[in-house]
């Protein structure tokens, strides 16, 4: 019998997994589907996550951000986000980091690395009994299903396109985002190579098919005609993969000797870059409450216990939720009152210190 088993052995599963493993003697079991995390210096993956400063100190906390750093990452100093249908921008810039590009096999190699360290951790291929069970098993959470959870959904009707691109001018270590009516959204984020970005398009379901259609060159065109030419011309190195976006979130993140951490508990639009850091943030957080309670010998697995970790984050998420489907609301209208609305907000608050100081703080996971 496992004190505590994992269910998921993406970031946010073996975030949990490596911290508990850190703190306790739990014998902790993490059911995984796929085979260890395999990170090529090579060949780049194509998902790579922006990942903010927060998430960077728990990574540091666990051992592992030297690793990740010493391998292949993307620090950047410079945001800028504009409106293509106005003259609303709004430029955002912190030293030594706003955030960091990181590919995702390289933090889950460097995550799984750490946790086979621990000799009270064994990784399983089949579950077993145990006094905790924790769903980080995703956005289709077989967990959540099973425990009967129940979940508030919104189809946001964009799908993402990610891909890899050549540009012709340097990226000068900034995030760009572009906001395009009702063509979505277009982030580049910055690759280690200063002519490299990765592109997040999220747009309709029949714009997606279509950019899915296009060759090499003629989706090049398109991106780089979107883009405005900000970075020059732009090349297509890599094949599109798409993913359909939606909101959910669950109504209770735990249950007696249950809890959900991650995509399992919460799924938003990548528009602001927030999934995995939330996820993170939770791993961590349950981890703390679990630590907690063994250390003054308290039921680990009990609701009392496990509604801390719920208290903690909700409400948190809550908002991000509710931000972030603002945010998509407000900037893919192709309604002329919101067009104006959203420009003079976004030069306002670029001119308002205070008011673009707190929204960098919550980007970057640092307000308090
Ligand atoms: C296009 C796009 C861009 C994004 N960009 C960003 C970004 O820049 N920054 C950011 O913070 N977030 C971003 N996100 C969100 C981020 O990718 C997710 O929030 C994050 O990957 C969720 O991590 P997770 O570990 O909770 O879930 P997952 O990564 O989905 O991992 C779940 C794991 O559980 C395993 N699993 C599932 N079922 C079982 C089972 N029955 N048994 C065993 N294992 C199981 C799966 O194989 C998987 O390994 C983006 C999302 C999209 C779609």
């Amino acid at each position: 019998m496992y004190d505590v088993m994992i269910v998921g052995s993406g970031i946010v599963g073996l975030v949990n997994a490596c911290m508990l493993a850190q703190h306790t003697d739990l014998r902790i079991g993490l059911l995984a589907q796929s085979l260890s995390p395999v990170w090529s210096p090579i060949e780049y993956d194509a998902r790579v996550l922006a990942i903010t400063p927060a998430s960077q100190r728990i990574f540091g906390e666990l051992g592992i951000w030297s690793f990740i750093e010493s391998k292949r990452i993307s620090p950047f100093t410079h945001m800028r986000v504009w409106d293509a249908y106005g003259s609303g921008k709004i430029h955002f810039n912190h030293s030594p980091a706003l955030g960091f590009i990181v590919e995702e096999n390289l933090i889950r190699a460097a995550l799984y690395e750490k946790l086979i360290t621990y000799s009270h951790v064994e990784i399983l291929s089949d579950n077993r009994t145990c006094r905790l069970l924790i769903g980080a098993d995703g956005a289709h959470s077989m967990v959540r299903e099973k425990a009967n959870i129940a979940m508030h959904t919104h189809d946001y009707h964009h799908t993402a396109i990610i891909a890899k691109v050549q540009t012709e001018l340097p990226h000068q270590k900034t995030a760009w985002q572009c906001f395009l009516g009702s063509s979505g959204s277009l982030a580049f984020l910055p690759l280690s190579h200063s002519h490299e970005c990765s592109i997040v398009w999220s747009t309709t379901p029949e714009e997606a098919a279509l950019f899915l259609s296009l060759d090499e060159t003629a989706f090049s065109e398109k991106i780089t005609q979107a883009f405005s030419m900000q970075l020059g011309t732009v090349k297509l190195t890599s094949k599109l993969y798409s993913f359909p976006l939606h909101e959910r979130h669950v109504k209770n993140y735990v249950k007696e000797g249950l809890a959900l951490i991650g995509d399992a508990a919460h799924t938003l639009h990548p528009l602001a870059g927030q999934g995995v850091n939330l996820g993170i943030a939770d791993a961590a957080c349950l981890a703390k409450v679990i630590i907690s309670a063994v250390n003054k010998k308290r039921d680990f697995s009990s609701l009392h216990t496990l509604r801390r970790y719920e208290r903690n984050r909700k409400g948190h998420n809550a908002m991000m939720l509710i931000a972030v489907k603002t945010l998509k609301a407000l900037f893919t209208s192709d309604q002329k009152s919101l067009q104006f609305l959203r420009n003079q907000g976004l030069s306002l608050t670029d001119q308002a210190i205070f008011l673009k100081k707190y929204f960098s703080q919550y980007a970057m996971g640092t307000h308090v």
